[in-house]
């Protein structure tokens, strides 16, 4: 299928035609190719998920790699990458290459494995790091999120034994016996409601440990989800002394606050907890300025019965996919703090680059793969229900105004959101054939 886009809003805020043929951007229009009138939307390179939750194997009641995938399409994402915690863990050569075969099955986005650090997630040796790298899922990202790799020897091996072929260890950054049984973080706040706190150092102190390490190992290293003001002085001060570490902030943790706990609506209970007012303003001007690499979703589904419960026996997660571009255009873009163009690095070029994804640093250039979203950042919406493609729905967001909504999206050159809807499955799956048959190495 091949597309002429008419009159497209480029990241850098300039007007242009875009074509594709044959999946790839070309310089004109092929004969007979389906015309998108994107006048007054934004073409943004199709969005990368450096952290997704798809809970396939496992628990496929929260979700599965066709309903996640389905999600982060229509959030106008083309790859995710989908972390280690299912059931079996994917430790193994033989997860890891389940969970990408599925994913290229369904089609709707590039699902890359990340491969957990430490067998069974359990902390005590490592897991088949080097079966994974070399298997048909090329596993380069390593994490045991969920749960923090704490013990400093197996991290430090860790990260030397990805540094032989370029690999990255993403920490979930949690001190283990600082956080027993929290709940919110820790504050004024948590003492008047009557929930275990989460200190700002249960973070900021494992961060701190693993970028020196990082530092004498001269490996990469890669900081999940980080949620306080310290934690970005501690990753500032890193990047200053040259050591070789990136970061990511959720789109919550640039909006919601720990006022939210006080609902004890279970819907604002998340692994990092939401922090003060304070924390979310260090992590705006962090992203801005490029201390913080990314944004990734941290999306994680739970079925409604983890969610509706007292808020100490809730599970920890929100969903995230679907609206993770409204609330980073809320929250930064709207707030005069970055443009489209840096939109387009956070949400892209740098994702796909820290996670080894080819094609995603020369967007839109003829021949390069076409992976594309269009997006009408006018647009204004009250976040229901509706806007949720995948199984969870543990949004923050429900009856919140956000703006902007993903028109199309394109994924290797063929359509998996069109007019704002998700093109079926079977159409889908179908165009996914076609691609790996002509790209059979991709
Ligand atoms: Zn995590």
């Amino acid at each position: 299928m091949n597309f002429v886009i008419v009159g497209a809003t480029l990241p850098d805020g300039k007007s242009a035609d875009l074509f594709v043929t044959d999946g790839v951007f070309a310089t004109e229009a092929a004969r007979g190719a389906t015309t998108i009138d994107a006048a007054g939307l934004t073409a943004l390179p199709g969005l990368v998920d450096l952290h997704t939750h798809l809970r396939e194997p496992g628990y496929e009641q929260s979700e599965t790699i066709l309903t996640g995938s389905r999600a982060a399409a229509a959030g106008g994402f083309t790859a995710v990458h989908a972390m280690a915690n299912t059931s079996p863990v994917a430790d193994t050569a033989g997860v890891v290459e389940q969970v990408y075969s599925l994913g290229a099955q369904h089609g709707y986005v590039t699902v890359r494995p990340i491969g957990a650090v430490t067998m069974g997630l359990a902390g005590e040796r490592l897991s088949e790091i080097g079966a994974m790298a070399g298997s048909r899922a090329r596993v380069t990202v390593f994490s045991d999120d969920g749960k923090c790799v704490s013990d400093a020897l197996l991290m430090r091996r860790a990260l030397e034994y990805v540094k032989t072929f370029g690999g990255v260890i993403a920490q979930h950054a949690q001190e283990p016996r600082l956080t027993e049984g929290a709940q919110m973080n820790e504050g004024a706040l948590s003492g008047e409601l009557g929930l275990a706190g989460w200190p700002a150092v249960a973070e900021e102190s494992i961060i701190a440990r693993d970028v020196l390490l990082a530092q004498q190992v001269g490996a990469r290293l890669h900081i999940c989800h980080v949620s306080t003001a310290g934690s970005v002085d501690v990753v500032r001060w890193a990047k200053a002394r040259g050591i070789d570490v990136t970061a990511e902030v959720t789109p919550h943790h640039l909006l919601l606050t720990e006022e939210l706990a006080r609902s004890y609506d279970s819907r604002f209970k998340v692994n990092p907890p939401l922090r003060r007012e304070e924390d979310v303003h260090a992590l705006r001007g962090a992203l801005a300025d490029g201390t913080i690499d990314i944004v990734a979703t941290d999306h994680a589904p739970h079925p409604l019965e983890s969610k509706e419960c007292a808020w100490d026996e809730a599970s920890f997660g929100m969903v995230g996919l679907e609206s993770a571009l409204s609330v980073v255009q809320l929250a930064m873009v709207d707030a005069g703090l970055i443009d489209w163009a840096d939109v387009a690095r956070v949400f892209s070029s740098k994702p796909a680059e820290i996670g080894g994804l080819a094609g995603y640093d020369h967007a839109f250039v003829p021949g390069g793969t076409a992976n594309l979203t269009l997006y009408d950042a006018a647009h204004q919406r009250v976040f229901g229900l509706g806007d949720l493609r995948g199984k969870g729905l543990n949004t923050p967001y429900l009856g919140r105004e956000l703006p902007g909504r993903v028109v199309a999206t394109i994924h290797n050159g063929y359509p998996t959101v069109l007019d704002g809807e998700l093109v079926d499955a079977a159409t889908v799956a179908a165009d996914a054939v076609n691609y790996t048959s002509r790209n059979p190495s991709a």
